[in-house]
């Protein structure tokens, strides 16, 4: 067997599309599963579209999801090549130069190059979608070049995947009417035909083209976001594929090795943000803790009492942007001492029964007293529960009644992890001070 070509020829018009990844991926993984190469192309064809900024945010997305190419090239550096060929099928009469007056103006005459279309029906066979037959002949001698020195998109896409030695043409099935007049061409260049692959579309939630409307459509965007590669890639894989068993999570690597064309679907694929942020939590918690604060650029004042916030994290965020709010946000009181308000910290006391906040605190800082540092939550919470269970505490208005203005005192918030949590990782003196501190507010 010859050895497997695919491309990754995307067009620089615009910024990197998570469909533009997810077709890129699929190239990336059948050429890599069968030890074959990939050409990277930018299709840069469209001029006044095309921008140099577009073609380095697709390289640099592409290579902060992993894939790699084994070459490259750009239509707009290709020019002679395409004159070169225009002119030998021309020399062949298989295309031939026309003077038709302008599309623009219509006194103007110009010169296009058409091919010389032989009116009969193409019948190609697509790997996911099986044969696929067109009438040729309403396309007529079609236009394939501006000039000779000008081709048009279709010419160059054929001429490059015939020059690069392209074995597999894996894209979206918004291509497949572009296939018949591809080969067309293919045909009068003498080109192999390569074998195609035309993968589902991408719909939002509401079945829609995935669009703007339907939320962020740049993988850029969720790299801001704090996706992983891992995570982001793991979930495009999904997206008209699967393995043909109930795994979902997948590495690169393990993709490289489990991918095959006969797991692709025919039908749509719908994005799911929800089962991407489940992907994505998955890799997040399988980072190691140091892993974690480096990949996400978690930042705070304590690295120690960072560490120790990490099981916090993994249980709670989906994307490192949540870890990072939470820091700044619900977990702010584990680096900086809240200064809690009297009003909320008795707001659980029962009528009649004044005090019994402050007694509470005095008994449970007795207890936290007699914590080791580097104790674990689950420990606090095993010395601390028997009092929040005890009979008095009971009729005092329930677990509630302490652990409440514990919870308040420790975080001077009324969302915020369980007190153990927050115990464990603010050490017990740093507890103990802030405990301390409500009570005096209490006796004041
Ligand atoms: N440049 C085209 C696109 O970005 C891909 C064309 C092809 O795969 O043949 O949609």
């Amino acid at each position: 067997m010859t050895r497997v070509v695919t491309r990754i020829p995307p067009s620089p018009t615009g910024r990197f599309h998570i469909g533009t990844a997810r077709t890129a991926l699929f190239n990336y993984l059948y050429a890599r599963h069968n030890g074959g190469e990939i050409v990277f192309r930018s299709e840069d064809t469209d001029r006044t579209r095309s921008k140099k900024e577009f073609e380095d945010e697709i390289m640099e997305g592409l290579q902060w999801l992993g894939i790699s190419w084994d070459s490259f090239s750009r239509q707009s550096e290709r020019t002679e090549r395409y004159q070169e060929l225009l002119q030998k099928i021309v020399g062949e009469g298989k295309a031939y130069v026309s003077k038709e007056p302008g599309r623009e103006d219509p006194n103007a005459t110009v010169e296009v190059v058409r091919l010389k279309n032989p009116g009969r029906s193409v019948t190609f066979t697509d790997l996911i979608r099986g044969d696929i037959t067109f009438d040729t002949t309403e396309l007529g001698d079609f236009v394939i070049a501006r000039s000779l020195t000008d081709a048009l998109y279709h010419f160059a896409v054929v001429a490059d995947d015939m020059d690069s030695g392209v074995t597999h043409v894996i894209r979206g099935e918004d291509h497949i009417s572009n296939t018949p007049r591809q080969i067309l061409i293919q045909e009068a260049l003498g080109a192999p035909r390569p074998a195609y692959a035309h993968l589902p579309l991408i719909v939002d939630e509401k079945r829609a083209k995935l669009s703007k409307r339907s939320g962020a459509t740049s993988v850029m965007d969720y790299r801001a976001e704090g996706f992983l590669p891992e995570g982001l890639v793991n979930y495009l894989a999904l997206l008209g594929w699967n393995p043909g068993d109930d795994r979902e999570y997948f590495s690169l690597a393990e993709l490289v090795e489990t991918f095959t064309l006969d797991g692709v679907q025919k039908g749509s694929a719908a994005w799911n943000r929800e089962k991407l942020l489940s992907v994505n939590q998955h890799w997040m918690r399988a980072l190691s803790d140091d892993d974690f604060i480096a990949r996400g650029n978690l930042e705070t004042p304590d690295a120690e009492k960072l560490r120790k916030t990490v099981p916090l994290l993994k249980e709670r965020a989906k994307t490192f942007g949540e870890a990072r709010e939470m820091l700044s946000g619900e977990l702010s009181c584990l680096f900086s001492a809240p200064a809690p308000d009297r009003s909320r910290l008795i707001v659980k006391e029962l009528p009649g029964r004044s005090g019994m906040t402050k007694t509470a605190l005095e008994s449970l800082c007795k207890a936290i007293e007699a914590l080791p540092e580097g104790v674990s939550a689950e420990a606090v919470k095993e010395a601390l529960m028997p009092l929040a269970d005890a009979e008095e505490a009971k009729e005092k208005g329930g677990r509630g009644a302490l652990l409440w203005p514990l919870r308040y005192t420790l975080s001077g918030a009324d969302r915020s992890p369980d007190p153990f949590s927050l115990i464990s990782i603010l050490g017990p003196a740093e507890a103990i001070s802030r405990v301390r501190k409500a009570i005096a507010i209490l006796g004041e």
